[in-house]
């Protein structure tokens, strides 16, 4: 083991010949076995060679003769491998690794716990795990349950949020394992945690959006099902009646027939629009536009698609033409889509006014009117996706909160916008802007 002969070893001093130093301990253990009568440690030995060796050595004093027994055995393969483990472990970056003791309190530190949790190992040694958990999981138990459980188990595996140093929470996902010893005994726990807070909230997410977007088709089916049923109901009154009566009926219900099918049609034209959207498959013309002719189409739609007519609405033309660049069938339908809003949104017996003016670069079309405004806190949101109002003043105002989203989006996607320029208690007003075309 050393590399000395029999010749060269016999009559030195050991500790000499072997340069043993003793890792960890300020007593030789020379002394040791002197004073006590045994001595078992690991000693820091140099071979013939000059190579550095660890041995466990096991020594005992035959006081009768004075001598020291001396049992060696070589462990440098063990130390080096298990040293390059722990140091593995201490400089992991992305778990938390750790030892807790039988009782939970905190027994090692890794690099990873510092930058996850936040502590330095010198603030959190000896401190209880359940430091480690929102307060309310600690009033119900949580982290006494989890050692229980690895008792029994063996490995208890956990996600949900847990506390740093500064307060913040993480996500972590969370393992658990129980320690034992030879003999069987429990001696400790290894604890190793993962901030999963970026996958967590990605999973949020889509959850959310999966929620949104049942909630939507439930609004959606809602939505087709009032026109239908208006459909249906016409459709047996003529089913049922007379030659002479069908008549009187056709000039009756014309009007509310066809604004019901353009109704169906709007809503499911406005759904297949998003779906292309979202695909990324919307494509989208670049013609010239007269943006007067399109309002005047709307506004006569509007009108028309009002039944009975209640609210009165004025429109401004423009001296002339005011051509844009656009796709003319998307301009008709977000003009549609805010001049529905204008009506749908302010009572019986007001003025919509619909205004045309242009600056040097931009035609824009405003659209006021003397509605219920929109509540400041509600302006931020106006824009997105299914978003409505929560209004219990007029619960019952049609929508499905797709109209402003994507008509904001049309309108960008040809190079232009579509804004709120006011609202209040008075009402409010709502502009699109669109790039003019060249002369
Ligand atoms: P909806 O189908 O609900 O009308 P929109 O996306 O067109 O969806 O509008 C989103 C929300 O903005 C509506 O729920 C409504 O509360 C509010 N809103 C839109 N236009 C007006 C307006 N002219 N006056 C008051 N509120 C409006």
């Amino acid at each position: 083991m050393y590399g000395y002969s029999r010749e060269e070893a016999l009559g030195q001093v050991p500790a000499r010949l072997l340069q043993t130093r003793y890792p960890g301990s300020k007593t030789s253990a020379y002394a040791m076995v002197m004073r006590n009568g045994a001595w078992e440690g690991r000693l820091v030995q140099t071979r013939k060679d000059g190579a550095v060796l660890v041995v466990e050595g096991k020594w005992a004093l035959d006081s009768a003769s004075g001598r020291i027994l001396q049992v060696n055995r070589e462990v440098t393969d063990q130390v080096a491998t298990s040293e390059r483990f722990r140091h593995l472990v201490e400089n992991v970056q992305d778990y938390a690794i750790f030892l807790l003791d039988t009782r939970g309190r905190i027994s090692s530190w890794n690099e990873g716990a510092r930058r996850i949790k936040g502590y330095e190992e010198h603030e959190i040694l000896g401190t209880h795990f359940s430091a480690f958990y929102p307060q309310e999981d600690i009033e119900a138990g949580k982290p006494e349950r989890e050692l229980r459980m690895a008792r029994e188990a063996g490995r208890v595996e956990d996600e949900g949020w847990r506390v740093r140093k500064d307060g913040t929470r993480f996500f972590a996902l969370v393992v658990i394992t129980a320690l034992y010893d030879a003999s069987g005994k429990l001696t400790g726990y290894a604890k190793v945690t993962r901030d999963i807070t970026a996958r967590q909230l990605e999973r949020q997410r889509l959850l959310d959006l999966e929620r949104s977007k049942s909630a939507f088709l439930n609004l959606v089916a809602h939505e087709l099902r009032s026109p239908l049923t208006v459909l249906r109901g016409y459709l047996s009154m003529f089913r049922d009646a007379s030659p002479e009566r069908r008549r009187e009926l056709e000039e009756r219900s014309l009007p509310a027939l066809e604004a019901k099918t353009i109704e169906m049609s709007r809503l499911v034209d406005q759904m297949v629009e998003v779906a292309r959207l979202e695909e990324g498959s919307l494509r989208l013309r670049a013609d010239r536009v007269d943006l007067s002719t399109v309002a005047d189409e709307a506004v006569a739609l509007a009108r028309a698609l009002e039944e009975p007519p209640v609210h009165h609405i004025a429109f401004e033309p423009f001296p002339g033409e005011l051509n844009v660049v656009g796709d003319p069938e998307r301009v008709q339908m977000i003009l549609s889509n805010m001049l529905s809003n204008a009506i749908k949104y302010s009572p019986s017996g007001t003025k919509v006014t619909v205004i045309l003016d242009r600056t040097r670069e931009l035609g824009r079309v405003a659209i006021n009117d003397q509605g219920v405004g929109i509540p400041m806190s509600d302006q931020v949101r106006l824009f997105s996706r299914f978003m409505r109002v929560d209004r219990p003043d007029s619960d019952h105002v049609p929508g499905t909160g797709m109209g402003l989203y994507l008509s904001r989006e049309l309108a960008r996607r040809m190079g232009g916008d579509l804004v709120l320029q006011w609202s209040g208690s008075g009402g409010s007003s709502f502009a699109l802007l669109m790039p003019l075309a060249e002369k």
